[in-house]
């Protein structure tokens, strides 16, 4: 690996997903190096957007069935568990990761509703630390936070009364990815159920959530599956779970029969019972575009891609004295995103900004690169870590 221009344009040139770059909209002269934040957009969701609004303004209310927008939540569903290797029919897609996240977790502690324990990632993302002390609060249970390394020491102290167990796949901050399928399996051992926030993972990392024993699962959509800023979320609930599952936060169109208009909830069959309310159909059909590119280039080529771009990064910056690489270097340990420790994190972010070059800081002295595979390339990296070489100076 050399860390010359020239040699990453001859990786570049040499890069069969080099072609999906094109698929994104992105600023003539700006690197788009926090994707792990909000992706940029795909050029197929303008289209996505006018299509949706002639077929409401033709169909009407028709929409619903002619143009498949009932369906929407469990079609971009299943599309998204392809990424993450669930199979069909676990999958829904709507509301926001925090309120999927409340709903994911009251479902696990009432699948095991006798153990009064329940467990969380101290590292997870603060919406995650503070949904689990609400559903510990709501529902009268003792929240232990316990970093990720000793999750296992958790569990055993914890062991006959361990209930949910909360964790991110990603650390938000470090980029570190945690052992899902080895946890999981501690996790259930210990006799609880797993909720795993896959909102750095889903798009990044081919999470194989069925074959890992995954119980329930939830993301974003505006991270690594770029579905705009709002995006909706998605749920994943392993089938085994479905007839049990109960959700808190039920609404009609989780109804066995929703045009029964009936008195009392009868959840449907399936993951359809994860349904909530009306789903946000204009951004569901961003969403649903906004994953073809990742599709068509395919989740494991852009993982392959996405860590040999960070090891390219790796070493261009080791000659930096005052940069520090948080991220573990082993490719088993780490998401998509890289995390520098540098000194004054906030003002390097924004002279990187003033020349084009997008990351995001975690103050004081963190700093995040998210090198996509799927629209970043070798001398995007390359001319990023020039830039950074200049502001340091
Ligand atoms: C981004 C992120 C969220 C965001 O939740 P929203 O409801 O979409 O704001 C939650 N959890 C984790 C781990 C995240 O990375």
């Amino acid at each position: 690996m050399e860390s010359t221009r020239g040699w990453a344009e001859k990786e570049a040139s040499a890069d069969p997903l080099a072609v999906f770059a094109k698929d994104f909209l992105i600023p003539e002269g700006t690197l788009a190096l926090n994707g792990n934040s909000l992706g940029p957009p795909a050029a197929a969701v303008p289209i996505a957007l006018s299509n949706a609004v002639r077929q409401w303004s033709e169909h009407l209310i028709r929409g619903w069935w002619d143009d498949g927008w009932w369906d929407a939540p469990e079609r971009v569903g299943d599309r998204i568990g392809r990424l993450m290797g669930a199979g069909p029919g676990q999958v829904v897609v709507g509301e926001s990761a925090s309120v999927q996240l409340f709903n994911a977790l009251t479902a696990a502690v009432r699948l095991v509703p006798e153990r009064r324990v329940l467990i969380a990632d101290a590292g997870n993302f603060p919406t995650d630390r503070y949904l689990a002390a609400s559903v510990a609060r709501l529902l009268g249970l003792r929240l232990v936070e316990t970093s990720m390394n000793d999750l296992p020491g958790a569990l055993a102290r914890h062991a006959g009364q361990v209930g949910a167990v909360l964790c991110g796949a990603v650390d938000f901050r470090t980029g570190e990815l945690w052992d899902v399928p080895g946890l999981t399996t501690a996790i259930h051992q210990a006799g609880g159920v797993s909720v795993w926030d896959l909102s750095h993972a889903a798009g990044a990392v081919p999470v194989q959530a069925d074959a890992a024993g995954v119980d329930l699962a939830v993301g974003c959509g505006y991270k690594y599956l770029s579905g705009g800023p709002g995006a909706p979320a998605f749920l994943y609930a392993a089938r085994r779970h479905h007839h049990a599952l109960d959700f808190a936060v039920t609404g009609w169109h989780g109804h066995a029969d929703p045009f029964a208009m009936s008195a009392s909830f009868v959840p449907a069959d399936g993951i359809t019972r994860a349904r909530t309310g009306t789903p946000q159909i204009l951004s569901l059909l961003a969403l649903e575009a906004a994953l073809e590119p990742l599709e068509a280039a395919g989740m494991a080529a852009v993982r392959a891609k996405s860590l040999r771009l960070a090891d390219y990064l790796f070493a261009l910056v080791a000659d930096l004295d005052s940069v520090e690489i948080v991220t573990p270097r082993d490719p088993h340990r780490r998401g998509n995103h890289v995390t520098l420790r540098l000194p004054d994190a906030v003002a390097v972010a924004e002279s990187l900004a003033r020349r084009g070059v997008i990351v995001d800081e975690r103050p004081p002295d963190l700093l995040r690169i998210c090198l996509n595979g799927l629209y970043i390339s070798w001398t995007d990296v390359y001319d990023a870590v020039t830039h950074l070489r200049e502001v340091l100076r």
